[in-house]
């Protein structure tokens, strides 16, 4: 891992906490939780009521949707995020949301409190630098093609535009396997923690593309030492416009919170 400059885990140095509100990313286990896409008002305060219930620390949901395909649902864009916000405030909970483009970085530097790169645009070289100039916490996801040399890479882009907070986040990567989304690379949370001091988090959800696979895998994602996972959840998950086959249902995700929590304490024993 030649070349990196500020990613790279300098002996005997710890994982980096940044604090947002009363949460301390780094130590306190991040739970991010919520709907692929804001649809409405309506849906992501249901939403909202669910992770706040299962005790999450972080609400998501996506309004500018990277889609494979142009004509499919690609989210409310700046009004979803306005809804996304006012659900935030209503449940007392910091949100996060995806950013695609430059020309919304300011806007949504404004209203979310963390903001996401997305797999597509984790070598958006302009986007990354954009970002790395705002003072808001980000989420970078890993490219479904990208080495963790590359990976790596993107977060020094971020860090080296004088922005230190950021999150790795672990998402799948594309594999032979049709059978699951793409292949959840657990080996990538024990190797980048000794490769970063960064923290990093996995998102069981986009990685298998399958509910019933997503409680299974995020204790395994504890049992790897990871330290946070998003989580898809969706109140009505079979009339979502997209990622319907692996949203959580509310009762799915106070299931699987319960569990987590257990695992934490669990791996904080061993
Ligand atoms: C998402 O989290 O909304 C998303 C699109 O995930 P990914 O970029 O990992 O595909
Ligand atoms: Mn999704």
């Amino acid at each position: 891992m030649d070349g990196l400059k500020y990613a790279v885990r300098k002996e005997g140095q710890e994982t980096t906490c940044f604090t947002v509100g009363n949460l301390c990313v780094g130590r306190d286990f991040l739970l991010i939780a919520g709907p692929c896409s804001v649809e409405s008002e309506t849906q992501i305060m249901e939403a909202a009521k669910w992770v706040k219930a299962c005790g999450a620390n972080v609400l998501r949901g996506g309004t500018f949707k990277p889609r494979m395909s142009p004509y499919s649902f690609r989210g409310l864009g700046r009004e979803g995020l306005l809804m996304l916000e006012k659900a935030g405030k209503e449940y007392d909970l910091p949100i996060i949301t995806e950013v695609t483009d430059t020309r919304d970085v300011e806007f949504v530097a404004k209203h979310a409190d963390f903001i996401q790169i997305g797999a597509r645009n984790m070598q958006n070289f302009s986007l990354l630098e954009e970002v790395g100039k705002t003072n808001k916490p980000i989420l970078l996801k890993r490219g479904m093609t990208a080495t963790l040399e590359e990976f790596l890479n993107s977060a020094e882009y971020i860090l080296s535009s004088n922005n230190s907070q950021v999150i790795l986040c672990e998402r799948g990567i594309r594999t032979f396997e049709p059978y699951t989304r793409n292949t959840l690379d657990l080996s990538a949370v024990p190797a980048l923690k000794t490769l970063t001091h960064l923290p990093i988090i996995v998102d069981p959800s986009h990685a298998t593309g399958r509910r019933e696979l997503v409680l299974p895998m995020s204790l395994a994602a504890v049992a790897a030492g990871c330290d946070g996972l998003e989580i898809e959840m969706h109140p009505t998950p079979e009339k979502a416009l997209s990622d319907a086959e692996q949203q959580l249902t509310g009762e799915g995700m106070l299931q699987l919170a319960e569990k987590v929590k257990k695992a934490v304490e669990f791996r904080e024993n061993l």
